[in-house]
């Protein structure tokens, strides 16, 4: 389903013009207009999900593989060292379009680290209750 709003939507399905690198029956994978990286794509699916956590398995896994398939040709196309696969969900973690999407970014062993967090030190009883607590609601 599509959601008539949604710029990813359109954008997905050949309403809005765009870079593609890929098009299949599920995706299409575009280029970041404000790219983090020459190069740095998104893997839209065709059909609307919110985010990973209301996506079905089976776009999910096929959105695996192309990642794949797309960091291949970033390796090939543009000599990158590695590629970073990122996907945000929700506002907290930086989601900017509420629309599925996986960024395949490529890297250079000479370039700044771009995802990065803070190393907190763990307390083994809490990690001990975080793992329980996560484990009991899956
Ligand atoms: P996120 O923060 O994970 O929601 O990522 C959204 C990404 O979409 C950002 O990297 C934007 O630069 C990119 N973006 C937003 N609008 C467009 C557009 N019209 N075409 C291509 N990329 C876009
Ligand atoms: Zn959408």
């Amino acid at each position: 389903m599509k959601k008539d709003d949604c710029i990813f939507c359109k954008i997905a399905n050949g309403e809005i013009p765009s870079d593609t690198v890929y098009e299949d029956e599920m995706f299409r994978a575009i280029l970041d207009l404000s790219p983090a990286v020459k190069g740095h794509t998104l893997i839209l699916p065709k059909q609307h999900f919110d985010d990973l956590l209301t996506a079905d398995g089976e776009t999910l896994s096929a959105a695996l593989k192309l990642a794949q398939k797309i960091a291949r040709a970033q390796k090939a196309a543009l000599k990158c060292d590695g590629i970073n696969v990122v996907q945000n969900n929700g506002e907290a973690a930086g989601q900017t379009v509420h629309h599925l999407h996986f960024h395949v970014i490529p890297r250079y062993a000479d370039g700044e680290k771009i995802v990065t967090w803070p190393q907190l030190t763990s307390e083994p009883e809490e990690q001990k209750m975080i793992a329980a607590s996560i484990a009991k609601n899956l």
